[in-house]
């Protein structure tokens, strides 16, 4: 990266957190290259204490039983990004009631760190769909059903008994008030404060 994203203007070397890196001189910018890095998200969706899972129709591990999400855009709102997901993969609507949990994998050969959150949401409305091509098989199941079934993602199966038992112990309808905790239009969102 030579040229700064936010002004413009050409980066220098500046010693920041124990590491040279390149740095905005620029009066009043104050951007630092930090590295790279790629947000991932997963979505439990959850009806009738049942979650929704997709099948792969793309190698690698096509088959594979896991939970719908993608990447998140670098200028989209992550909630918005992960609704998205379930929508375009599973023909769910779907809205997000709270944070299960992460995973943080560092950059290894390509140098690029990624970090997968997953939340939980719930169903809104839609029957799962699968288009053939992307997705050979989507639907609800418990996770009796899903020991008996070939080739689902431990991250997968983690993070619905995760959900599942954030919902039991909270007590509490995994509801929350979206317009104090995520903040659309505002550029910022704040989780896992309702548990
Ligand atoms: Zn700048």
């Amino acid at each position: 990266m030579e040229y700064c994203p936010k002004c413009g203007s050409e980066l220098e070397s500046k010693l920041e957190g124990g590491r040279d890196r390149p740095a905005c001189p620029a009066e009043g910018c104050g951007f630092i290259h930090f590295g790279n890095f790629s947000i991932g998200a997963g979505a439990v969706v959850i009806r009738d204490g049942k979650a929704l899972l997709i099948q792969r129709g793309i190698e690698p591990n096509r088959g594979a039983w896991q939970l719908p999400g993608g990447y998140i855009e670098s200028d989209e709102e992550i909630i918005a990004g992960v609704e998205r997901e379930v929508l375009e993969e599973a023909g769910i609507k779907a809205r997000v009631s709270d944070v299960v949990g992460f995973r943080h994998a560092p950059g290894r050969g390509d140098g690029q760190a990624n970090i997968y959150v997953v939340f939980r949401l719930d169903h809104i409305e839609g029957e799962p769909q699968h288009d053939g091509v992307e997705t050979l098989g989507a639907g609800f199941f418990s996770l009796d059903e899903m020991e008996e079934m070939d080739k689902v993602q431990t991250l997968s199966t983690w993070s619905i008994q995760r959900a599942l038992i954030s919902i039991r112990e909270s007590g509490l309808r995994p509801d929350l008030n979206r317009e104090g905790v995520n903040m659309p239009g505002r550029g910022w969102s704040l989780f896992g404060l309702n548990i």
